[in-house]
This record gives structure tokens, C-alpha cells and sequence, in this order.
């Protein structure tokens, strides 16, 4: 971010506002811009998510832009649970958001703050705007707001409710109905948004209803938790999606009727199926946690998620710690990202590949409650098994896309004897497979030493000696091993058996 982002409302008719808005004028004379560059002050940003049952990748997404902002400038990465709607909102859903952030590596600073627990602070700066005038109470019923809208409609003009009790006397209320309390918004005049990411968006302020901040049961609104929660942690920027931006400008008023300093904004655009269309549960995989039991790797989704959005040239593939440095809000462009799940497979493939052997057998074995028929492999892991898994990464991890990939290539070692076969591998032992199993079961049987190498040797001169092509042999030996005609490398698979289990298989297919 290097623009200033100021949120200015030049003609508001109310006054406190009017002063808070010379205030922040002032503010921004003595200190200049609030941007958080590399040469001034870190960044306080925060991640607000809405507890709805997973995360959402749009919403990691965004998390990922603000870790990414913070930790590349030494800045805090801060979370809140907007937790406010009680009916939504379980220990569950919280759970799953702080699980699907911490699969992601996403790491905050403190704990997480409970938007709802701070229910009696956002109602005493209720009644500070109201103690200054910038907010009154209404005491409209529903219907007669309705009947107000439906005249407004009529008569064409613009539906926007404006209370009466604005300009009200209170001691008019009348005692028996519970009021909400209402913003004093300005009404003539503009508010400015200045995003980082949308530009300069102008708000006419006639467009603006006098916001509720308060509801009659006396729970704050969201709006008005947003501001005071972003007020009280000190965020310096938010950066969010783009559907909140009419609430920038409603949430500014509030800043202003409180004479506070309002953060920078940069609200990101939504990110759409390939279709074009905005991601939904039809284009398929939604939550971050779906991600994680495809198989995915959290460093290939960050690389994918901050990729779509944002770019830094034509680089595609972007090592975290290249993301720290080059990531900045200005490299994030205005229209939707097309989610590509072929591109985001390619980016698994290479971190796959990447990756220690030891920590792909670690992530797959994490996976495995996760996944059907997960459990029984499971139970089959002890440390001779993890070995084993950890010996035949060099080769399978070459060319899977995905851990699950990873996971049913590995099945071979999982079997037990005798073990079941498909058909494409029954078919493959006819007699004369399995005449060739015969004399290489009697060659290995003779092998001093039980390496790859020794016994393709071993198979390469069966095959010069017979005439035999190499792929006539290599695929009865790949069925009894395996069971199936497609595995890792037959040699590997050999040698990740061990001399005893590999010649117990081919006997199998002899007898
Ligand atoms: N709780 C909001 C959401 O989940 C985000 C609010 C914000 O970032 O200001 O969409």
C-alpha cells in the first residue's frame, strides 16, 4: 500500500461529525499517511471471520493477503471471531475456522478475540454517540418504517427511511416501545472511500440511511461491533472482501462520530468458479478442510490462493518466504480470479515433489482418519510401515499430484497375502506370466543382494537370455507385487517389499 487512504466527508451537516472529520484532516497534516510501507510503522491487520461451519476459501484467501502483509513487515496478523449471530454460531464452526487456519499455517498474534464477548463495549459507545449527539434513539415500529418506504416508493422517491426522531424531542418517546439506536449520519455530502485495491469510490451521503447501531433487544449491530473491535485492536489496515465496501462507507460515519482515525482499506474482489460465475457449493470444493482431504499441501494452496488475485510478474510459482517479501496489496488487481483446479494441481505436483520424504509420509498419515478406508491403513502404520512408506517417496512422490494419489499408489505395501488383485492384473497372469514369474522367483531367490539395481539386472538378462521384452516381464512381476498392472517403478517396489514379502508374492501367483 503506498497511496493514502483517507475516508473524508467534506460537507457533513452534523456537527460532531464535522469536527471529527478536521480532526482526521489534521491528523493526516501532522503525521502524513498511515501506510504501512516497508520504511514506516508495522501494520496491525486482522482477520474477521464469520463462524459458518468451515472456512471458507474465499475467506482464507483473505486471511492470506493479511498474514502475508503483516509477517512480511514485521507487522501483527490479528484475529476475531464475529461470533455476534448466536443462532449461527457454535464452538464447532469456531473450531473448524481455527483448524483451517492452522492447517493453512496461518499463525496470530494473542488469542483470538470473541466479537460477541465484547457486547457491553460496543453498547457503551453507543452511548457515547448518543451522550454526543451523533446518534438518537427511533422509536419507528417495522411497519410504520415499511408504510414510510412503500409512500417513498410511491411518490418516487428514493426509499431511504429517514426517522423522525432524528430531530425529535425525546422526551416525546413514547414509554412503551423499546427504541433502536440510530447513527446521526451526514446527509448532504459524500463519503470517499480511497481503496487500495477499488480505487476512489464516492458514496453519495443521501444514499445512506441512518444506520441502526443498536437493536431494540439492545444488541449491537455489526457494523458498529466492526468499527469499535478494528478501534479497540489498533488495525491500521483492512483489507477484506469487496462485498463489504458499502459498509466501509457506513462504517466510517461511525469513525467520524467518534472522532477516531479511520484504518486504510482494501477490499479484494471475490473469486469465481471457472465457470465465471462467483464461487459456490456447485463449482465444487468450498471449504479450506475439503482442500486438505483432496491432498492437498497448505504451501501449494497458499501459493495458489495468493496467485489468484494477486500477481508479481509472471511468477507462478512463489516460495513463501518470496511471498513475505514481494507481497504487497498494490499487486492485487480489481476483477475476479477464475479458480483453476488444474493450475492448483500442477503447484501441488511441484511442491510434492519438492517435498522431504519424511514429511509427505508424515501429511499422509495425517490424512488417513480423514479418508475412506483411511482408518485400516491406519491401524496398519507402526515404524516398520513408516520406513517402508518413507523408502518408496523418492519415486511415487515423482509423480503424484496429490497425497491421495501418493496414498493409493502406496496400497501395494498395505496388502496382505494373499493379496487381491484387479482384473487389468488377473488378466495379466495367463500361464505364460506366470512360467516367467516361475524363473524369476528361482533368479531372486539366488540374489545376494537385495537392492533395485541388482535385481532389475537380475530381470534385464532373464530377458536378453529368453528374448522376453522388458515390459513382458516387468508387468506379470507388477501384478504380483502389486496387484494391479499400474504401480511405482517394479524395481522400487521390490525393494520396498523386501526379499522375503516380494518372493511370498510371486509364489503366490506360481503355485
Ligand atoms: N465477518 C465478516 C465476514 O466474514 C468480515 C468482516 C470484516 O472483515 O470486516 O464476511
Amino acid at each position: 500500500m503506498r497511496l493514502s487512504s483517507r475516508i473524508l466527508a467534506p460537507t457533513l451537516d452534523a456537527d460532531p461529525m464535522l469536527r471529527a472529520t478536521d480532526k482526521i484532516l489534521n491528523y493526516q497534516k501532522q503525521k502524513g499517511p498511515m501506510t504501512a510501507d516497508k520504511t514506516t510503522s508495522a501494520p496491525i491487520v486482522r482477520f474477521a471471520p464469520s463462524p459458518t461451519g468451515y472456512l471458507h476459501i474465499g475467506g482464507a484467501r483473505t486471511a492470506l493477503f493479511n498474514w502475508l502483509y503483516a509477517r512480511g513487515r514485521g507487522g501483527k496478523f490479528l484475529l476475531r471471531i464475529e461470533d455476534t449471530d448466536r443462532e449461527r454460531n457454535n464452538e464447532a464452526a469456531v473450531a473448524a475456522i481455527l483448524d483451517g487456519l492452522k492447517w493453512l499455517e496461518l499463525d496470530w498474534d494473542g488469542e483470538a478475540v470473541s466479537q460477541f464477548a465484547r457486547g457491553d463495549r460496543h453498547r457503551a459507545i453507543a452511548d457515547e454517540l448518543l451522550a454526543r449527539g451523533a446518534a438518537y434513539h427511533c422509536y419507528c415500529s417495522p411497519s410504520e418504517i415499511e408504510a414510510a418506504r412503500e409512500q417513498a416508493k410511491a411518490e418516487g422517491r428514493p426509499q431511504i427511511f429517514l426517522s423522525p426522531w432524528r430531530d425529535r424531542d425525546p422526551k416525546d418517546a413514547p414509554t412503551d416501545i423499546k427504541p433502536v439506536v440510530r447513527l446521526k449520519a451526514a446527509r448532504d455530502g459524500e463519503t470517499i472511500v480511497n481503496d487500495h485495491v477499488q480505487g476512489r469510490v464516492v458514496f453519495p451521503n443521501k444514499d445512506l440511511d441512518d444506520l441502526i447501531i443498536v437493536r431494540s433487544d439492545g444488541n449491537p449491530t455489526y457494523n458498529l461491533a466492526v468499527v469499535v473491535d478494528d478501534h479497540d485492536m489498533g488495525i491500521t489496515q483492512v483489507v477484506r472482501g469487496v462485498d463489504h465496501l458499502t459498509n466501509t462507507a457506513r462504517q466510517t460515519q461511525i469513525y467520524l462520530g467518534m472522532h477516531w482515525t479511520v484504518p486504510e482499506f482494501a477490499h479484494v474482489p471475490l473469486i469465481h468458479g471457472p465457470d465465471g460465475a462467483k464461487l459456490s457449493k456447485r463449482h465444487g470444493a468450498q471449504a479450506v478442510q475439503d482442500y486438505r482431504a483432496m491432498g492437498y499441501l497448505p504451501v501449494a494452496l497458499r501459493n495458489y490462493l495468493v496467485r489468484l488475485g494477486w500477481s508479481h510478474g509472471d511468477d507462478e510459482i512463489i516460495s513463501t518466504e518470496q511471498l513475505l517479501e514481494w507481497f504487497d496489496i498494490d499487486g492485487i488487481g480489481k476483477s475476479a480470479a477464475r479458480f483453476d483446479f488444474k493450475k492448483l494441481e500442477d503447484l501441488n505436483g511441484h511442491y510434492i515433489r519438492h517435498s522431504s520424504d519424511d514429511e509427505l509420509v508424515t501429511r499422509l498419515i495425517d490424512l488417513l482418519p480423514e479418508i475412506e478406508g483411511g482408518t485400516t491403513i491406519d491401524a496398519k502404520i507402526d515404524a516398520a510401515m513408516r520406513a517402508k512408506l518413507v523408502r518408496a517417496m523418492p519415486s511415487m512422490k515423482e509423480r503424484a499430484k496429490t497425497l491421495l494419489e501418493l496414498i493409493d499408489g502406496a496400497q501395494f505395501l498395505f496388502s496382505a497375502r494373499p493379496i487381491a488383485r484387479d482384473e487389468k492384473a488377473e488378466k495379466i497372469l495367463d500361464a505364460d506370466a506366470r512360467a516367467t514369474l516361475k524363473a524369476l522367483h528361482t533368479r531372486f531367490t539366488a540374489v545376494t543382494e537385495w537392492t533395485s539395481t541388482a535385481l532389475e539386472d537380475e530381470v534385464r538378462s532373464y530377458s536378453e537370455e529368453t528374448g522376453a521384452k522388458l515390459g513382458k516381464v516387468a508387468q506379470p512381476l507388477r501384478a504380483a507385487l502389486t496387484g494391479r498392472a499400474v504401480s511405482p517403478p517394479v524395481f522400487d517396489v521390490l525393494d520396498v517389499l523386501g526379499r522375503e514379502e516380494s518372493l511370498a508374492r510371486i509364489a503366490d501367483c506360481v503355485t
